[in-house]
């Protein structure tokens, strides 16, 4: 598709590639693998033919119409020209890993980052012999003093779940580059509709498609964008090879989520700042995490980075876990459950689900504290949320 579209266009349009039938909707392709018109096609596809930007189908572990659609619209809306998509973000993080590590590498990870990923470097990459180091996401000064000469990797999210500390991606952008280190960045909580990261200099991006590209709680998915090149080029060779491959079915799900995309994140952004503010002021709340709030200590790089403060919101009641809990149980509308990024708000008490399996000590470190309540504002309007929540805040 010809470049210069508005993001809410490509989110319609992008990436769709039509049948001989003209359909107009994408059509869902299931088929594990596609015929060739003779001995000779097969050999070329094998042998190379269908690359990451190779052409012509092959096998759907690592090539299928339905993903391709799913991987162009959404490499429009980054801005980047490669995309491999995966089963899972959790995948997505996996192959990046396993393309660009090796035993006796070093990582430098934000200590605000997903719960799996942080298990996924503590207790399977140090089996093999790849080292990581944790740092303050805020904190350039820590970044750079955890640098090695075999530091090859530095990982962000941003801003973080559930505190929303935002991290400075030029920065540490930079930081990478002369340490010849990529710098990848799990842009799952704020999708290309709020942030962009490959603008601000970073090598690649991961997406959770089960969160705000699906957006409505369905299907698993996830992907990594970033230039072709060796990097995406090896991303895709382990794809290819170990098989941690979207389901089509679960493509075209997302694909007819992304068509809503724009809409969705601006109206959750709304309605997330406006419970903000109204939490702010509220007697029995002692403080609130949202990076659109003027009151956030990261608000204006927060603003140079995203075009809202996103849709989650964290806040802390007076009290601690029984008087947390007594505002979860209270409600009637909202969902508790650990999944974010639906049009269903949901709630969650961080201390003792997300970061339950953490110790106490590190959990206090990290700042997630037993009075702590993230809520993932969904559509519902603002008015019931706050009539949900206000019972148990009473
Ligand atoms: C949920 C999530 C993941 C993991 O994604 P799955 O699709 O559940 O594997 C990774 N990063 C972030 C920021 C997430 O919210």
């Amino acid at each position: 598709m010809a470049k210069g579209f508005e993001i809410s266009t490509l989110g319609v349009r992008a990436g769709t590639t039509r049948s001989q039938f003209n359909e107009h909707s994408e059509a869902l392709y299931l088929t594990s693998s596609f015929l060739f018109e003779n001995a000779a096609q097969a050999a070329e596809r094998f042998t190379g033919g269908a690359g990451l930007s190779g052409t012509g189908f092959v096998y759907s572990r690592f090539t299928n119409p339905t993903v391709a659609m799913f991987q162009d619209r959404l490499a429009a809306l980054e801005g980047a020209s490669a995309c491999v998509a995966t089963a899972s973000g959790m995948s997505a993080i996996l192959a990046t890993s396993m393309a660009l590590l090796k035993a006796g590498d070093h990582v430098v990870c934000s200590n605000a980052v997903f719960g799996s990923t942080v298990q996924l470097y503590v207790t399977i990459f140090a089996r093999f012999g790849v080292e990581t180091t944790f740092v303050s996401p805020t904190d350039i000064g820590e970044w750079q003093r955890a640098l090695r000469p075999n530091t090859r990797l530095l990982f962000l999210e941003s801003p973080s779940n559930p505190l929303g500390e935002v991290s400075d991606i030029a920065a540490l952008a930079a930081l990478a580059k002369k340490s010849g280190a990529a710098l990848v960045v799990d842009n799952a909580l704020c999708t290309p509709v709020l942030q962009r990261p490959l603008e601000f200099g970073a090598d690649l991006v991961i997406h959770s498609a089960t969160k705000y590209l699906d957006g409505q709680g369905r299907v698993l998915g996830g992907a990594v964008l970033g230039a072709k090149g060796p990097a995406m080029d090896a991303v895709f060779g382990f794809l290819r090879t170990a098989g941690p491959s979207l389901s089509p079915f679960n493509a075209w799900v997302i694909l007819k989520g992304m068509e809503t995309l724009e809409i969705r994140m601006l109206a959750q952004s709304e309605r997330a700042l406006e419970l903000a503010r109204w939490l702010e002021k509220h007697p029995n709340v002692t403080r609130v995490y949202y990076p659109g709030l003027e009151s956030h200590p990261q608000h204006a790089l927060a603003m140079r980075q995203q075009r809202t403060g996103g849709a989650l919101v964290s806040f802390e009641v007076k009290g601690g876990r029984a008087e947390a809990w007594k505002v979860i149980d209270s409600t009637e509308l909202i969902s508790i459950t650990g999944n974010l990024g639906d049009v269903r708000t949901t709630i969650t008490h961080p201390a003792t689900t997300t970061h339950g399996r953490i110790s106490p000590e590190a959990r206090a470190a990290a700042g997630i504290t037993e009075g702590l309540i993230r809520v993932a504002v969904g559509l519902e309007a603002v008015a019931d949320l706050k009539a949900d929540l206000s019972a148990g805040l009473a």
